[in-house]
C-alpha cells in the first residue's frame, strides 16, 4: 500500500511541533513501546525532554498491569520511572469509586492486577449477584461465560455498571488483543443497559487525574498517543495539544477518514523535537547527575 504523506492529508507542510511544552504525557502501548521494545526514537526523546527539565508522565488505558509493573518495565527498557509518573485506568477507577462508592462490593470482569488494586483500596470483590453494588467491565483475557452470567444477574438486580476503558483492542507485536470494549458490549447486549461511565481516556476523570499529577494548566501540556478516539480525543476534551504518532493503532489513512483532529502528526515519537529549533545544545556534560529531573 502506498503511504500517503501528512502534507497530502492535511494541506499543511509540517505537522511537527516547533515549540516546547512544560508537560509531556505519553501513551504506552503503540506510542512509547510495543511489546517489550521501546519504539524507535522514543527512549532518546523522552530522556532529552527530561534533560531539558520537562515533566514526563505516562498514561495508559491498559489495566492488565500494576503501576509498579509499568514503572519497572520502563526502567528496564532504559527510562528510569517511578510509580508516581504512571497513571492508568485502574488508578482512575480506584479514585472514581472511592469518591462515589467507598467500600462498595464489586464484581470485576478484569485481570488480577486490577482486582488487586481495587481490593487494596478497600473494595470487596464478590460473585454473589444480589450483593454486588457495581459491575466493572475491563480488559479481561480470562473472560468466561460464568463472568457474563454474574454480570448479567448483578446488573439486572440493580448493580451499577462502569468500565475501566473503552478500547476495542490493544496493539501487540504482530496484531492486537480484544480489549474492554468487547466486554462492555457483551454486558450491554444481554442486559440492554448502557455502561454508566468509562473512566479511562478520553474521560474527564482521566483528565482530572493527569492534570492533578502534573500540576500544570492543560495549555502547557501535550498528549502524545497512537489512538485518535482515546489519546487525541482526550487532548481535545482537555484543551491541550494532541500529538498523534503513526507507530501504533492509527495509520495515515485512518487519520484522513476521522473527524478527530490532532494538533500534530508525528511519523515517530522523535518528531516531537525534530522541528524545535530553540533547544540549547549543551556544550558540556551537565554538572549535576540525575537524568530524571522530575
Ligand atoms: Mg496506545
Amino acid at each position: 500500500m502506498r503511504m500517503m504523506t501528512t502534507q497530502k492529508l492535511t494541506g499543511h507542510s509540517d505537522l511537527r511541533p516547533a515549540r516546547l511544552y512544560d508537560g509531556y504525557i505519553f501513551d504506552l502501548d503503540g506510542t512509547t513501546y510495543l511489546g517489550d521494545r521501546l519504539l524507535p526514537t522514543a527512549g532518546e526523546t523522552i530522556r532529552r525532554l527530561r534533560d531539558l527539565g520537562k515533566r514526563t508522565v505516562f498514561l495508559s488505558n491498559n489495566p492488565t498491569h500494576t503501576r509498579a509493573e509499568y514503572a519497572a518495565r520502563l526502567t528496564r527498557l532504559g527510562l528510569p520511572t517511578t510509580i508516581d509518573e504512571i497513571i492508568h485506568s485502574s488508578l482512575v477507577m480506584v479514585n472514581f469509586l472511592q469518591r462515589r462508592m467507598p467500600g462498595a462490593r464489586l464484581f470485576v470482569a478484569g485481570e488480577e492486577p486490577l482486582k488487586a488494586e481495587l481490593a487494596a483500596a478497600g473494595f470487596t470483590l464478590s460473585e454473589e449477584p444480589g450483593r454486588i453494588d457495581a459491575v466493572i467491565a475491563s480488559f479481561d483475557r480470562t473472560f468466561t461465560y460464568h463472568k457474563l452470567q454474574v454480570a448479567f444477574d448483578a446488573i439486572r438486580a440493580g448493580a451499577r455498571f462502569f468500565a475501566t476503558n473503552g478500547d476495542r483492542y490493544c496493539p501487540v507485536p504482530g496484531g492486537g488483543q480484544p480489549d474492554a470494549a468487547s466486554i462492555i458490549a457483551a454486558f450491554e447486549a444481554c442486559t440492554a443497559t448502557q455502561v454508566e461511565a468509562v473512566v479511562g481516556k478520553p474521560s474527564r476523570y482521566t483528565i482530572e487525574a493527569i492534570l492533578d499529577l502534573l500540576r500544570l494548566p492543560a495549555e502547557r501540556c501535550v498528549m502524545t498517543g497512537d489512538r485518535l478516539e482515546t489519546d487525541i480525543a482526550m487532548a481535545v476534551n482537555a484543551g491541550m495539544a494532541g500529538a498523534l504518532v503513526l507507530t501504533g493503532a492509527t495509520s495515515a489513512e485512518m487519520l484522513a477518514a476521522s473527524s478527530v483532529r490532532p494538533t500534530y502528526v508525528l511519523p515517530q515519537l522523535g518528531d516531537l523535537l525534530s522541528n524545535v529549533t530553540d533547544i540549547a545544545t549543551p556544550v558540556a556534560p551537565p554538572a549535576k547527575s540525575g537524568e530524571n529531573t522530575i
